[in-house]
Order: structure tokens, then sequence, then C-alpha cells
């Protein structure tokens, strides 16, 4: 979708100065059986507003593509699930070497 007003002040004046051209959705992995089909590219570019100065992408990636069922955030929220993990167990060993040396 491409932008249409500034997602801040709902202006509609941009200035692009980084265009990387077209490029694959972000995580979007491509399994071995679909490496014979054309990938789905979508552009890449920043602008600036030139009313309100902040800088946004000119295309946003259907929500719905981004995130499928194979999101990596499945991933992400196991690492940050270890993480707590980890920071519990640090917390308990801390609590226990305090405690023995009182
Ligand atoms: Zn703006």
């Amino acid at each position: 979708m491409n932008l249409k007003s500034c997602r801040i002040c709902k202006g509609n004046n941009f200035s692009s100065y980084l265009n990387l051209g077209h490029t694959p959705a972000a995580d979007s992995f491509i399994r071995k059986q679909g490496l014979s089909q054309p990938e789905v590219q979508y552009p890449l570019e920043v602008v600036m507003c030139d009313d309100c100065g902040i800088s946004q992408l000119s295309y946003t990636v259907p929500p719905d593509i981004l995130y499928q069922q194979d999101y990596l955030l499945q991933q992400s929220m196991k690492t940050v699930s270890v993480n707590l993990e980890l920071q519990a167990l640090q917390q308990i060993l801390l609590q226990t070497q305090q405690q023995i040396s009182h």
C-alpha cells in the first residue's frame, strides 16, 4: 500500500532520500519447493515528510503478508521465555548465595 499521507501530520508532501529498490518481505524465507517460483518483492524506500520532517516508508506491506502463521515471533517468544527463565534462575542463585554468606 503506497503512502498517501504522513502517519503523523497527514501531510502529503514527501522527499525520498533512500531508495533500495524492491526487496522480499521481511522474514519471508523460501522453502525448497518454492525456489523455482518468482519471489514477490515490495518497494523499500524511505521518505521524509516535508511538513513535519518524520521519516517513514513509502510503501507498507500488508500485515497479512508480513505476519503469516510461521512468522518468527513464535521463535522470538521462545527466546524471551528462555531468557526470563535464565534471569529467574540467576536471581534464585544470587539470593541463595546471599543467604549462605549471612
Ligand atoms: Zn508529516
